[in-house]
């Protein structure tokens, strides 16, 4: 069985994932460059029972950031964690908090025309950026 594992950037948020991913994905919504504080976020959705928080640490907080989405983050050191879209039975992660984001490539971009327009000219080495 495969196993994810993952935390915030001060540790005391820990969690673990015990089902495969699906819909690796960049997104540059507009409440996603805002939460993140990045031009995109990265997220991949595993199915919300096979996730599990370890610890003593601390718990998540959520902040509703729509009608129908509330975000988790990390009340010490702040970083975003997690989205919960109402009556949904997956749970979207930030590749980023993940111990191991390797696996989770993104294979498409939501909300692309929302992006910073300098970031449509942006190509990294390998030149795999291009989604549109
Ligand atoms: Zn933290
Ligand atoms: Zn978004």
């Amino acid at each position: 069985m495969s196993e994810y594992t993952g935390g915030c950037l001060c540790g005391k948020i820990r969690y673990k994932i015990s089902e495969e991913p699906i819909f690796p994905h960049f997104c540059s919504c507009h409440m996603c460059q805002r939460w993140s504080g990045s031009a995109v976020a990265t997220w991949v959705d595993f199915p919300r029972v096979s996730l599990s928080f370890e610890g003593s640490g601390t718990e998540l907080t959520l902040y509703r950031t729509c009608e129908t989405t509330q975000r988790g983050f990390c009340p010490v050191c702040g970083s975003g964690i997690c989205a919960l879209d109402d009556g949904s039975e997956y749970i979207c992660i930030t590749v980023g908090t993940l111990d191991d984001p390797n696996p989770m490539a993104p294979e498409s971009q939501s909300f692309p025309e929302s992006a910073p327009s300098w970031l449509a000219d942006w190509r990294f080495e390998n030149g795999r950026t291009e989604f549109r």
